[in-house]
């Protein structure tokens, strides 16, 4: 999509910190971290809402979270463990309209729930 940022990254049109990439996901540092390891994981294709994905499309949920397994192997995080977070829509805050997943660890996180 032209003017999403996400696209742009995963087109290597914006410049950002890869740290992996498949044929269907790619996953950068984020700007802002809130965490010492603030990790985005997208889909490359342009996907929002995550109300739009139907059962077609449910794979790249999975591609998704696979991407994020690998990269907190990559980043040493996943023995002490992580937090991943989707926002949606206004409630949530989301800001940039590209279904993309937070995986946030390295260091202790308050508990939001449970
Ligand atoms: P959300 O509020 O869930 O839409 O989160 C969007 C996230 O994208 C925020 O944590 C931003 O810091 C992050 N972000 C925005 N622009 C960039 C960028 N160019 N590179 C990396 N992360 C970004």
């Amino acid at each position: 999509m032209a003017d999403c940022v996400f696209c742009k990254i995963a087109q290597g049109q914006i410049p950002s910190e890869i740290v992996y990439e498949d044929d269907n996901v790619v996953a950068f540092r984020d700007i802002n971290p809130q965490a010492k390891v603030h990790i985005i994981i997208v889909p490359k294709r342009h996907i929002n809402p995550m109300n739009e994905i139907d059962e077609k499309q449910a794979k790249i949920m999975s591609d998704i979270f696979l991407a994020a397994k690998e990269i907190a192997k990559r980043q040493k995080i996943e023995q002490r463990g992580f937090r991943m977070i989707v926002n949606v829509g206004a409630d949530s805050g989301q800001e940039i309209e590209h279904l993309h997943l937070h995986l946030l660890g390295g260091e202790k996180l308050g508990k939001l729930v449970g």
